[in-house]
Parts: C-alpha cells; structure tokens; sequence
C-alpha cells in the first residue's frame, strides 16, 4: 500500500523514512523537495539516493486534490473547489494584498457545529479531513501560484483556518497540519500567521494552546448566550463566559498575542447599540483593563436558505465606534471574491450530511430576537 507522504509532519515522515533504513536527513531532504520546491516526482529529487528513490517509487505517493473548479476574482482573490471523494467538495480561497498573501483553507467535508448564518453549517457533515488534504490545499495554492506568477518566492505568507469545518473537531488532522506549516523545512510560516478559528470548543482550546499555540480567532457573532445559543449551537455546550475564560488561559501559552472576535453583523439581529454596549460589558468583565482582544466585523455572505441580510454601512460603522470608543481595536473586513461567492461553503454545494445537520436545522425555529440588554438564557443543552 502507498502512504501519501502529505500526511506526515517531520517527525511523521522521518518515522517512515527509519521504516525504509533511512536516516533523519534524508527526511529533512524529502520534506524541503516537496513543501520548499513542489516535488511530486521521486525521480526529480536529486540528491536522495537511488535507492531510496526506488524504494519511495513503490511505497509513497504525493497526492495532491483533484480540482474540481477554479474562480478567479476580478479583485484578485482565487478559489478552488477540490474532490475529495463520495461526491464531496471542499473549499481553499488565496487572498492577495498588499503586504501578504492569505489562503484560507477548510479542514473538514461540511460542518456539524450548523449556524445559522454559514452556508457551509446549512449543508449538514460528511467527514474530518486527514491531515494529507489540509496540508494538500496549501501545497496546491503554493505551487500553482508560484507556477503562474513565475516566481521561486513564497506567494502564501498567512494561513488561515477558516474554510469549510471547525478546525478542532478535528484536532488529530488538524495539529500535524498546523507544524507542517510552522516548519522551517516546510512553509516556515510564523505562529502569529497560522491562525485557528474556532466556534469555542473549549476543551480542545485547552489542548491546542499546549500543542501548537498558533494564532486563535473566535467565532463569536453574540455578545450573551440567549442570542449565541441561536446562532452557534456550540455556545449550548460551551457558553460564553466558558469560552471567555478559555480565550484567558489560552493566551497565558500565547503571550503578547490577542485574541480575535469574530462577529458577523446581521441586520436587526446582532448589530444593535445594545449588542455593542454588551460585547464591550463582556470584554471588561473578562479582561479588566488589559488589552487581550481585537474584534473584527464581518459583513454577512447573505444566502437564501439563511433569511439574513447584511447590516448596513451605517450600522456597521456604528456598532465599530461603540466598541472603539471603549479602546477595543475593532476592524471591518474588506468584501473580497463577491463575484464568485468566495465565503465558505457558498461553492460546495450539500455535502453527504451524516450527522443530519440539515434536518435539525430545518426544525429550528426561525431567529429570536432577544430585548436588547437581556443576557439571561434560559436552558443549558448537554
Ligand atoms: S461558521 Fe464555522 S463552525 Fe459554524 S457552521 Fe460554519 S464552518 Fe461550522
């Protein structure tokens, strides 16, 4: 049987190098010919042995995705749609700006976390993904890009985790992904440029901050539970203070780094005055004076099954000034890639939902919206 060798980190692949009687070297040599230079074929990695290259021709592969589509924006921004198999798709999007190039990658085939405002929660979950298929769409976008650009650069400087999936529902993937990435003999990208976005699962925050403490973005999107439970159903397991203090002993890992909020503003929902007055309430009761957090505004990718609509300018650069105001750093994000529906899950199409996302959230009642100013909730779900 062949091991795709995208699977392994460094030490993964010099265990299956000492498989084959070869020696820690020779795995740093194979790591650099296929992350540093794009190698897929044995043949063309010139300083491994012979032999070992005979032996690697009939034990290993480098398997990339099939591409099922590519879209290029007129901003720019790319995507690709991959196969991964049993009528699944996943999603990678390259961002260029001035000063880095960003490639947004998924790490599972559709979602079971299901909210309500993410075209790829609507689609119901099919399966994790290995490690292998992670680290395959960097090494794709890498590449290619290069390829086109005609340039021995590196084209992608910022990964983040933000694709199709909650990352830490698949942690096992996930971490080997993540110190590919982080390798000096790989991607060399720096910690405070790989960064996690998570829904809030505490216990493997935990883990992750011990792990592999790369940058943590939280998908946030209410500022009290009776709101949140609606919008990310994780928050019934994992509500907002768990979470808050999480974000504490995470950055006691991470020091000098903050912590992204995720809030994606929806008209009438979320965007209220009061929603900005609670959020800055919340940060100080969990932050004191210290500075640990920036919050970052996200206009919404409005899709039919949602019945969300965007919030407005106004709306949004109020909501921005309350929680300025209060010395949080608070940024809007930019609307990339809108011509090719480059928000997640809007390409992929339903995915073999084996955890009936769909049904469940099709019972779901349509949005509550809470009296501004209440944060009391009324159930906690185990
Ligand atoms: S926002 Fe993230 S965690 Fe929530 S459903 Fe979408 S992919 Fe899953």
């Amino acid at each position: 049987m062949t091991v795709n060798l995208l699977e392994f980190d460094l030490d993964g692949l010099t265990a299956f190098c000492e498989r084959l009687g070869e020696k820690r070297f020779r795995a740093i040599q194979l790591f650099r010919w296929i992350h540093q230079r794009g190698a897929r074929d044995f043949d063309q990695m010139s300083d491994l042995a012979k032999s070992l290259r005979e032996k690697l021709k009939t034990s290993a592969v480098v398997q990339a995705l099939p591409v099922i589509s590519e879209h290029q924006s007129s901003d720019g921004t790319v995507k690709w749609l991959f196969d991964v198999g049993a009528g699944n798709a996943v999603e990678a999007v390259f961002i260029p700006e001035d000063d880095r190039g960003t490639l947004c990658i998924s790490s599972q085939a559709g979602c079971a976390v299901g909210c309500r405002f993410c075209s790829t929660g609507h689609q119901g979950f099919s399966r994790n993904l290995l490690t292998a298929e992670i680290v395959a769409q960097l090494w794709f976008a890498e590449h290619t890009l290069r390829e086109r650009l005609k340039t021995k650069d590196r084209v992608i400087s910022n990964v983040v985790m933000m694709g199709m999936g909650e990352p830490l529902q698949n942690y096992s993937a996930l971490v080997p992904a993540l110190r590919v990435m982080l390798d000096d003999h790989a991607y060399g990208m720096s910690r405070r440029r790989v960064t996690v976005s998570t829904s809030g699962v505490v216990p493997m925050m935990d883990r992750l901050a011990v792990d592999c403490p790369v940058a943590l973005a939280v998908s946030l999107h209410a500022p009290n539970d009776l709101l949140r439970d609606d919008l990310v159903p994780l928050n019934r397991k994992y509500p907002i203070d768990e979470l808050m203090d999480a974000c504490n002993r995470y950055l006691v890992h991470a020091p000098r780094d903050f912590i992204t909020f995720e809030y994606c503003m929806l008209d009438g929902v979320n965007d209220q005055a009061e929603h900005a007055r609670q959020l800055v309430e919340l940060v100080q009761r969990h932050a004191g004076a210290g500075v640990w957090c920036k919050f970052n505004l996200i206009p919404f990718n409005p899709f039919p099954a949602s019945g969300l609509h965007r919030s407005g300018a106004v709306q949004v650069a109020a909501f921005a000034k309350i929680l300025s105001d209060a010395g949080i750093v608070t940024t809007v994000r930019k609307t990339r890639g809108d011509d090719i529906d480059a928000a997640c899950g809007q390409l992929a199409g339903e995915v073999q939902d084996r955890t009936r996302v769909v049904e469940r959230m099709a019972k779901r009642r349509t949005i509550a919206i809470e009296p501004a100013g209440s944060a009391a909730r009324p159930h906690k779900e185990a």
